[in-house]
């Protein structure tokens, strides 16, 4: 087969992986073996990266075949599908050619499991010294950690790459055994974490090829075996306090034929949109974990956004005055973000803010403002939503 052909079939359904920002629907590579085409018509997935960049990013796997068998996953070993695998070289040259192209500027690379998760991490290894060393690549690689794999191995994969994940795809050992019943939570998925964190406090990052440690990640499978909001947020608070993660993903569970979750619902996409929002008010909006509004069952309300639910129970009766608050408070209006609060903070130093047309001017979106805010002590007018 050739390897375009099998990058084809590995890079569709990388299955539950959100490990950027991914702004587009994964690439269309039918067109990938007409190279002298592609630029002009490449479709390809833009990931925003955490340096803010958004770049073309190649996300495929080293090998499709997987020996485990997770209950939700389409590379699942007992599942009748077409497989394909890369040697390190072949991705590696296929990743420069791309490249080259104009079509790829990173790599996002994961694998289904052969011959256990050292021996896999070896050839997600090679494949990327391959990049930086022979090819003396310089573009963006994410690379995954596979369950089980050494101290070594996490310490290689993060000298080579810009950003390293695991996906812990549960937040605890009673989910995961659900979900995927060969993994072992504590010792395939959160020892590899904290070696990570470990070698970053450890060891100098000169050791890494750019001279900086990779940024970590995990994701989760959300909506397959009842975890709840609380779960996940909880499990991502204490991730991000003891590994320093910089994003935890929720990936919506969405079921596949031939797998023993075929008949289960697909999860509601909104419940993964409040996770995003609670993740960005606990790590952008100084929230605490227990000013999110879960219900009684420890779900968000997927109809609502946390900060607006949030703001209907404590600053309807309690507005916040834009003129006198500091920026902590100022962030928990609902239309005011980590940007705007600046600019009422510098625009406060030339006189006092008295007209709800300069909030507005300053980007503010007033009308969720508005009903929370008092302006030199008052209400500015408020007009309610028509529906
Ligand atoms: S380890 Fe599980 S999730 Fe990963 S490819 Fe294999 S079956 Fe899929």
């Amino acid at each position: 087969m050739d390897v375009f052909e099998k990058i084809k079939l590995t890079a569709f359904n990388v299955p539950f992986e959100a490990a950027e920002d991914i702004r587009a629907p994964n690439p269309n590579l039918d067109c990938l073996p007409k190279l002298e085409e592609l630029k002009a018509r490449f479709p390809l997935t833009q990931a925003h990266l955490p340096n803010g960049r958004t770049i073309p990013l190649l996300k495929t796997m080293q090998s499709s075949a997987c020996e485990r068998n997770c209950n939700y996953c389409c590379f699942r070993a007992g599942r009748d599908t077409p497989r394909a695998s890369l040697t390190p070289d072949e991705l590696a040259a296929a990743v420069v050619k791309l490249t080259r192209a104009g079509i790829v500027k990173g790599l996002f690379l994961s694998s289904g499991l052969a011959s256990g998760g050292i021996r896999t991490q070896d050839r997600l290894i090679s494949t990327a010294e391959i990049l930086r060393y022979k090819y003396d690549y310089k573009d963006y690689i994410h690379l995954k950690i596979m369950p089980g794999a050494e101290k070594d191995q996490v310490l290689r994969a993060m000298q080579l790459a810009d950003r390293v994940s695991i996906n812990l795809e549960a937040p605890n050992e009673t989910n995961l055994s659900r979900l995927a019943p060969q993994k072992a939570f504590f010792a395939e998925l959160l020892k590899p974490l904290e070696m990570i964190e470990s070698i970053r406090q450890t060891e100098s990052p000169h050791l890494a090829w750019n001279g900086r440690w990779p940024s970590s990640c995990t994701q989760f499978v959300v909506g397959a075996v009842g975890e709840t909001d609380v779960d996940l947020l909880q499990t991502t608070v204490t991730l991000r306090q003891k590994f320093q993660i910089s994003r935890a993903y929720y990936s919506n569970f969405s079921p596949v034929i031939h797998t023993p979750f075929e008949n289960l619902p697909p999860s509601n996409p909104w419940r993964q949109h409040r996770l995003y929002q609670a993740f960005f008010l606990l790590r952008d909006y100084r929230f605490d974990f227990e000013e999110l509004p879960f219900n009684p069952k420890g779900d968000l309300n997927p109809e609502v956004d946390p900060k607006l639910l949030w703001a209907e129970h404590h600053l309807l009766q309690a507005p916040i005055e834009i003129n006198t608050s500091d920026y902590a408070q100022l962030i928990k209006i609902p239309g005011i973000g980590p940007q705007s609060a600046k600019k009422i903070l510098e625009a406060r130093t030339y006189g006092v803010i008295r007209d709800i047309h300069t909030l507005h001017k300053m980007g503010i979106a007033t009308s969720r403002a508005s009903k929370f805010i008092l302006l030199n002590g008052r209400r500015p007018p408020f007009q309610p939503a028509l529906f």
